[in-house]
């Protein structure tokens, strides 16, 4: 089959396995020339196909020679359909990984199920005894309880109606988009989703099996981003659900302490994945801090940004933390001269100038490598099995 991106507003439908092997292989290479350190050695990492968990994989495989087993949600390919790109992902770097002698297997299901987490503790013990390291990278729309109840999560605010500019993606023009407030139910069940139980209920799960190994260092990823974005983002829904997290890794520390548990919570960069570009406003922020951070040299990606946790955040087992026991690799997004000029632009950015004031094109070659579309190494006239 030809396979050519499909794009839906904010959703490609198509996504191309060498393309997607492609992007797989550059992170790894990425990894490789940063040399080897002395990490964690048995990683399990749960929504480990695609963003932030992928470029963990990859960082704990070849950055410290990590057994690794992965948890995802993808979909296998049909006749007519190709698969996620998530499945793309993890079929090439199974593939690199046990080339190269490095373990790797995974696991495709539910990460909010009984079943997926027995699954998971019964591969550990078969295969690995123990792991040494847990990364917690998922991002869910809605979460399955075992008694069939199903929670949503919604991107809304907690308090006004919020309006703001916002890039229209299909025209490249800005308008005013307004994200009006959740009900109680919908930010309980945001929190539900995209808090912290279901971290807490993987590590009580892994414990209880007694599958981590003593000092075992446990890590979930979250945003914080510029006071801009708070209405929607940090005071919004899903910031209820981010701060659940972080009181999480806390709860987490305290439950575990005779375990000698370590639990982290890292601040990470906005970027480009396939759970940020449905967030409404945020989208423009992100061009335009594209723009800026690539000007000033500092712009990083999810495999640079996971390089650099592995390589000075965690460096020689000690995690470097702010006040509030936070890892913070959002730490130059958040630098005053960044986010002061992503201010200005801002407030000058419209639709006549936003070629110029955003990059624009930076934020859709990101998305569509995410569907494995806009490599150069790969020829997309040609037939592919899907
Ligand atoms: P992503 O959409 O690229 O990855 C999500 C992963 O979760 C995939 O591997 C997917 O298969 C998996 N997944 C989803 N539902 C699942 C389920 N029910 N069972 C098993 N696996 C499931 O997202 P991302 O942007 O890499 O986000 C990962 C984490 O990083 C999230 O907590 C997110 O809030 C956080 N984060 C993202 C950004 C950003 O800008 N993208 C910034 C900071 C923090």
């Amino acid at each position: 089959m030809i396979v050519e991106p499909k794009v839906r507003g904010f959703i490609c439908t198509t996504a191309h396995p060498l393309g997607c092997k492609e992007n797989v292989k550059l992170q790894i290479e990425y990894i490789k020339k940063q040399g080897i350190i002395n990490g964690p050695k048995k990683v399990l990492i749960i929504g480990a196909s695609t963003g932030y968990g992928l470029a963990s994989r990859i960082a704990a495989a070849y950055g410290s020679g990590a057994s690794t087993i992965g948890v995802m949600y993808e979909k296998e390919a049909t006749e007519k359909r190709t698969a996620t790109p998530g499945w793309y992902n993890t079929q090439a770097f199974e593939e690199y990984a046990i080339k190269d002698g490095l373990y790797a297997t995974s696991i495709n299901g539910d990460a909010f199920s009984r079943d997926v987490k027995e699954q998971v503790i019964t591969r550990v013990k078969e295969d690995l005894g123990k792991v040494d390291m847990v990364i917690y990278s998922l991002a869910a729309p809605r979460r399955t309880m075992e008694d069939g109840t199903v929670y949503q999560s919604v991107l809304k605010t907690t308090e006004d109606n919020y309006t703001n500019k916002s890039w229209n993606l299909r025209d490249n023009t800005i308008s005013e988009a307004t994200v009006i407030p959740a009900t109680e139910d919908e930010v309980n069940a945001t929190v539900k989703v995209m808090g912290g139980e279901d971290w807490m209920d993987w590590i009580k799960a892994l414990s209880d099996a007694d599958v981590l190994e003593q000092g075992a260092v446990t890590i979930a990823y979250s945003y914080i981003g510029p006071k801009l974005t708070y209405p929607i983002y940090y005071n919004g829904t899903i910031g209820m659900a981010k701060k659940h997290l972080h009181e999480s890794a806390e709860r987490l520390n305290q439950t575990f302490a005779n375990k000698g548990i370590k639990a982290y919570v890292s601040v990470n960069k906005a970027l480009v994945t396939q759970a940020s570009s449905a967030i409404p406003i945020v989208p423009l922020y992100f061009a335009i801090l594209y723009k800026v951070m690539k000007e000033k040299g500092i712009h990083e990606g999810c495999i640079e940004q996971i390089g650099r946790l592995f390589h000075e955040k965690l460096a020689n087992g000690i995690a470097q933390v702010d006040e509030h026991n936070l890892i913070r690799l959002d730490d130059y997004e958040l630098k005053e001269d960044i986010q002061k000029e992503v201010f200005e632009i801002w407030d000058r950015i419209n639709s006549d100038n936003i070629l110029e004031l955003a990059d624009i094109k930076g934020y859709w070659d990101d998305f569509y490598r995410m569907f494995g579309f806009g490599f150069d190494q790969i020829d997309y006239t040609q037939d592919v099995e899907i």
